[in-house]
C-alpha cells in the first residue's frame, strides 16, 4: 500500500486498527468512530465535543488508528525548498511577522535571476520549490509566469507548488482579470499546484480582526474551487490559536470537506497554531502542545475525504512533529532548506535539509519514510540501509522493499 491509492478502503480496516491499539474509553471519542462506521463522517456537533470535552490521548488514538488504516506505518515527506520571491506586502495581517512595508530597511523583491539563484545551490537535491510571499503592489503575473517558466526551463525536475488563494485574488485585481484567467496563466508556466496559505479560520468575524482585507472564506473556496476546476491539485491549512472558537476551527473543517465532497482537488491538509513573536494580536489564546497535537488528530477525523495530514514542521518544531505522526499525520514538510515566514515568528525549527536527519525523525517515530512528489504519484523509501546498526542510508524503489 502507497500513497493515495492505499487509503480508499480505510474505514473498513478501522475497527481493527482501533482495536491493536487498545481501544476507546472516552464516551465522546467513540460516538464520533460510531458515526464513522456508520456514515462515513463525523458531524460537526460532535466534532465539537472532539475539542472541548474528549480525553486528549482518546483523540489522538482515534487519529492515529485512521491514519494507520490509511496509509499503515507510511510517512510522506517531500525534499524542498521553501523561496519567498518578496516580504513587501500591501496588506497587514495582524498574525503576520513576515510582511514588510516597500520602505523597510529590510524589504526585499527578487527578480527573476535572484530567484534563480536561491534555487540553484539546492536544485540537485530538491523535488519542489514552494513560494509564497507578500502582495507586491507593483506585480503583475508576468512576474510569476517569468520566474515560475524560467524556474522549470532552468530546473526541470522541479515542482513549483507557489501562491496561495490571496496572491492570486491579488494578481487577478491588479491585472483586472478573472482567476481562472491568472490560473491558467500560471498553469502554461509551469505551476505544478498551489499551497494552502491563507485560509487561517474560514469565518468572516475571525478573519476581520486577525487579516482584515485579506480574501473572504468564500473567496478563499472560490479560488480553491476554480484551481480543481482546472486540474491544478491544491492544499488547505488552518491556522489556530488565534481568537477562534472551537465551534469555528470545526466549521473550518467542515467547508473544507464540502468543497472537497464537490471537487476532490485537496491533496493535504495542513493544520498549525499561530506563532505569536512580533505579532499584533495581544487577544491571541495561543495553543498549547496538546492542543496542538488535539487539534491535528481532529482535522485527520473530521477530513474524511482529504487523503493527506501534514505535520508542519517548520512551524510545529520537530518534537512535536514527531508526536503528530502518531496521532493522524501522515506527512512531514519537508528539507525546506530556507524558510522566513515562520522563523519571523519566532520559530526555532532547524532548516537543514538534510534528507537522513528527517527520515531519522520519521522512523524514531515508528514510520516508514517515503519521500513523495509534490503530487503525490512518485515515491521512494528512505531509510536506514539493513542491517540498520550503521547511519548509512539508502533510497530504494518501493518495489525493493515491499
Ligand atoms: S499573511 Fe500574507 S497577505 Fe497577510 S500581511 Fe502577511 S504576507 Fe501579507
Amino acid at each position: 500500500m502507497l500513497g493515495s491509492v492505499g487509503h480508499l478502503d480505510w474505514l473498513r480496516r478501522l475497527p481493527v486498527h482501533i482495536a491493536e491499539l487498545g481501544g476507546i474509553n472516552d464516551s465522546f471519542v467513540q460516538s464520533a468512530l460510531d458515526e464513522l462506521l456508520s456514515n462515513g463522517r463525523v458531524s460537526v456537533d460532535t466534532g465539537e465535543t472532539l475539542f472541548l470535552d474528549a480525553d486528549l490521548v482518546d483523540v489522538m488514538l482515534l487519529g492515529h488508528a485512521i491514519k494507520k488504516s490509511r496509509f499503515e506505518n507510511e510517512v510522506y515527506f517531500n525534499s524542498n525548498l521553501h523561496v519567498n520571491p518578496t516580504n513587501i506586502c500591501v496588506l497587514a495581517c495582524r498574525f503576520c511577522a513576515f510582511r514588510r512595508g516597500p520602505r523597510a530597511a529590510d524589504a526585499y523583491a527578487l527578480d527573476v535571476e535572484e530567484y534563480i539563484s536561491r534555487i540553484r545551490p539546492f536544485s540537485s537535491r530538491i523535488d519542489e520549490v514552494h513560494s509564497v510571499g507578500g502582495l507586491h503592489p507593483e506585480w503583475g503575473v508576468d512576474h510569476y509566469v517569468e520566474l515560475i517558466s524560467t524556474a522549470k526551463k532552468t530546473f526541470p525536475h522541479l515542482s513549483m507548488k507557489c501562491l496561495t488563494a490571496v496572491e492570486i485574488k491579488h494578481l487577478s485585481q491588479i491585472e483586472g482579470v478573472e482567476i481562472s484567467q491568472i490560473l491558467s496563466r500560471l498553469i502554461d508556466a509551469g505551476l505544478t499546484s498551489l499551497p494552502g496559505g491563507g485560509a487561517e479560520i474560514l469565518d468572516d468575524d475571525v478573519r476581520k480582526v486577525i487579516c482584515n482585507g485579506k480574501e473572504s472564506s468564500d473567496e478563499y473556496l472560490e479560488i480553491h474551487r476554480t484551481a480543481h476546476r482546472l486540474g491544478l491539485p491544491t492544499n488547505s491549512t488552518m491556522l489556530f490559536g488565534t481568537i477562534e472558537t472551537a465551534s469555528q476551527r470545526v466549521n473550518h473543517l467542515d467547508r473544507i470537506r464540502s468543497l472537497q465532497d464537490q471537487t476532490d482537488g485537496f491533496q493535504c491538509f495542513v493544520p498549525y497554531p499561530f506563532l505569536p513573536d512580533r505579532t499584533r494580536l495581544p487577544q491571541a489564546q495561543h495553543s498549547t502542545g496538546s492542543e496542538t497535537l488535539r487539534t491535528i488528530s481532529i482535522s485527520r477525523i473530521m477530513l474524511d475525504n482529504v487523503p493527506h495530514i501534514k505535520a508542519y514542521r517548520m512551524n510545529i518544531g520537530d518534537h512535536l512533529s514527531a508526536l503528530a505522526l502518531n496521532a493522524g499525520a501522515d506527512d512531514v514538510d519537508g528539507t525546506v532548506g530556507h524558510e522566513e515566514i515562520m522563523h519571523e515568528a519566532g520559530s526555532e525549527t532547524s532548516v537543514e535539509d538534510d534528507l537522513d536527519r528527517l527520515s531519522r525523525l520519521i522512523e524514531d517515530a515508528g514510520g516508514i519514510p517515503v519521500r513523495r512528489s509534490t503530487t503525490y504519484d512518485r515515491f521512494v523509501i528512505h531509510r536506514r540501509r539493513p542491517p540498520s546498526d550503521d547511519e548509512r542510508w539508502v533510497s530504494l524503489p518501493v518495489a525493493d522493499m515491499i
